[in-house]
């Protein structure tokens, strides 16, 4: 849809385009923060307890039909950390490559 500007569910040439998406503040009733790509532990770790300061990195952007609601979404600015995340297997990140070789 970002490079066709038409839903690829419906068809449909009427879309919104939302850069940065962002989510509300639960401590504030007016602030809005903006949802990172990716949120760990500062371990790097997806759970448990750790009292360092989180890691988050990148934002999203989100395109969606007006007729039918279907949405894309995409990450940007992610990749550096992911690929960091990768090397702890508490993270709950994995990569894959389809076309890489077979050991
Ligand atoms: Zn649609």
């Amino acid at each position: 849809m970002r490079t066709s500007r038409r839903c690829v569910k419906c068809q449909c040439p009427r879309l919104w385009h939302i850069d940065p998406v962002l989510l509300p503040d639960t401590d504030s009733r007016n602030s809005v923060e903006l949802l990172p790509g990716i949120t760990r532990l500062a371990s790097g770790s997806a759970v448990g307890t750790d009292l360092g300061k989180r890691t988050e990195a990148g934002r999203f952007e989100v395109w969606i039909c007006t007729a039918c609601g279907y949405t894309e979404w995409y990450a940007h600015q992610i990749n550096e950390v992911l690929a960091w995340l990768t090397r702890n297997p508490r993270s709950g990140v994995h990569y894959y490559d389809a076309d890489a070789p077979t050991v």
